[in-house]
């Protein structure tokens, strides 16, 4: 029996709307679904029960004075616990933050709400975004809806397994690796990392700046391109933020662009290069959107297998400066000791886990002098090759499409003793962060074993529209994403 929780952002509009539903009754249901599957999914950090109900009475009063802030006023969203706001605490799911209060909001969440959504709580990530299994969260576990025993990806893995597990319509989610687009694939739902500088990171921890984006999840295309709508645009608070017109996403979703060609690279397809069965399933859904009037071209992308060493090193001398704020005096935890000097060096050592610290210790060689040129500035070279290589490949083709993650969901503790495998398995990913690109992933069938597999679009800068159509193209043509997990 369908209940609201089965519904997307699209479908409880009208309904609430035109009187069918209160926002109460919508966010009570969602409300609903976590109190009885977030002890086994383990989606959430935080719930704000009370406020979030207090906020739909309060957008159903101001409907009813026909006060609607926009058509998803007072309908849920779930937020992962790295946008800052005053309203809740902000711990990117790491000792050394919890219970960090910020002073201000995120420019994101300002977005959402001013247009009147509702944050029913914060979503379980790896700490300081650092991660691709959600297992270097400090705070607790999140497992994959599809199956309890694996991961649901990561870093934003609280937000897919939220969307996935119909806790939440929409989340929101960042993506400096694919922390968006891999932990939607494994968990089948929609992720959406839009163009560096499309989305303010004014109020996003920071974990790598060149590379971090705020992006939504979803189950519907449709879905994620009416949050992309709410939360895109200009912020001169973010000096990276781009200046260019948000176009209306969701108007963009008519139809499959005219003569659109499907650049398929070559090293991405590469039989060695993933699971046979995820390979499977996104050549045959290449295969639908030929059917739609897509045309496909081979491309080339040279460089992608350095992606991986290029991606990493550059992250982690980033982060090594964004993470030297973290002194035990200005945020969150602190341990008490005899000097200044040991307080600093205790909290740090007590207030951070080994992932984060493997990237500090690693991010301060890379930048230390007698190693930058050799590895920091080469890979800034090799960043620029990356860029070059997607430069060409849109010179023939509009959108290229690749497998988002090499594999499905692994098992839980499988790969937190090997970095180096867990690394590997954002191949796909990195390259389209290094180069600032648009990519989406949209679910596109299953394994034998029932795992989700997801397809990644990539577009041009700013291109998100053409994208979200080709996503929406083919959601039209198949039934993957209307899939429920049994839980
Ligand atoms: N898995 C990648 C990493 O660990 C990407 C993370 C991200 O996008 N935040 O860095």
């Amino acid at each position: 029996m369908s209940t609201l929780a089965d519904r997307t952002l699209c479908e409880l509009a009208p309904l609430v709307a035109g009187g069918k539903a209160s926002c109460r009754e919508v966010v009570q249901a969602f409300l609903d679904r976590s109190a009885e599957v977030d002890a086994r999914v383990g989606a959430f950090v935080s719930l704000r029960r009370e406020e979030a109900l207090r906020e739909a009475d309060e957008a159903d009063r101001a409907r009813a004075r026909g006060e609607a802030r926009s058509p998803w006023h007072g309908l849920p969203l779930a937020v992962k616990d790295i946008l800052v706001s005053p309203d809740f605490d902000t711990s990117c799911g790491s000792r050394i933050l919890r219970g960090f209060r910020a002073p201000y909001e995120s420019s994101v969440l300002r977005h959402v709400r001013d247009a009147g959504l509702v944050v029913v709580g914060t979503t379980n990530m790896d700490e300081f975004a650092m991660g691709s299994s959600c297992e270097n969260s400090a705070l607790r576990q999140t497992a994959n809806p599809w199956d309890l025993t694996r991961v649901p990806g990561g870093s934003s893995g609280g937000s897919a397994a939220a969307v996935a597990a119909r806790e939440a319509p929409v989340a929101l989610g960042s993506d400096t690796g694919g922390s968006i687009r891999q932990p939607a694939a494994l968990c089948g739902v929609v992720g959406l990392k839009p163009t560096y500088g499309r989305v303010s990171r004014y109020g996003l921890v920071a974990f790598a700046s060149s590379l971090d984006q705020v992006g939504p999840f979803a189950r519907t295309v449709e879905d994620a391109a009416t949050l992309l709508g709410v939360i895109a645009g200009h912020d001169p608070r973010d000096s990276t933020s781009v200046g260019q017109e948000v176009p209306d996403y969701v108007a963009a979703l008519a139809g499959l662009p005219d003569g659109l060609r499907v650049g398929i690279p070559r090293e991405f397809l590469a039989e060695e290069g993933a699971d046979p069965e995820v390979l499977e399933r996104v050549h045959a859904a290449i295969r639908v959107l030929e059917a739609r009037g897509a045309k496909t071209v081979e491309v080339s992308l040279p460089h992608s297998p350095y992606g991986i060493a290029t991606y990493y090193l550059i992250c982690m001398a980033e982060a090594s400066s964004n993470l030297s704020r973290y002194d035990g005096v200005k945020y969150g935890f602190r341990s008490e000791a005899p000097t200044l000097d040991e307080m600093y060096r205790s909290s740090r050592s007590e207030g951070f886990g080994p992932e984060v610290k493997r990237r500090i210790l690693l991010g301060t060689f890379v930048l230390s002098a007698g190693y930058y040129d050799a590895y920091y500035r080469k890979a800034q070279q090799v960043r620029t090759l990356i860029r070059h290589d997607f430069e060409s490949a849109f010179e023939s083709c509009d959108v290229l499409a690749t497998p988002t993650s090499p594999g499905p969901a692994w098992p839980l503790g499988e790969r937190v003793d090997d970095p180096l495998k867990m690394y590997l398995s954002d191949i796909f990913t990195v390259t389209v962060n290094l180069a600032g690109l648009p990519g989406l992933s949209v679910p596109c069938g299953f394994t034998g074993a029932g795992l989700p597999v997801g397809l990644q679009l990539i577009g041009r800068p700013l291109d998100e529209a053409t994208l979200l159509a080709v996503g929406q193209a083919y959601q039209r043509e198949t039934d993957w994403h209307t899939a429920v997990p049994e839980l």
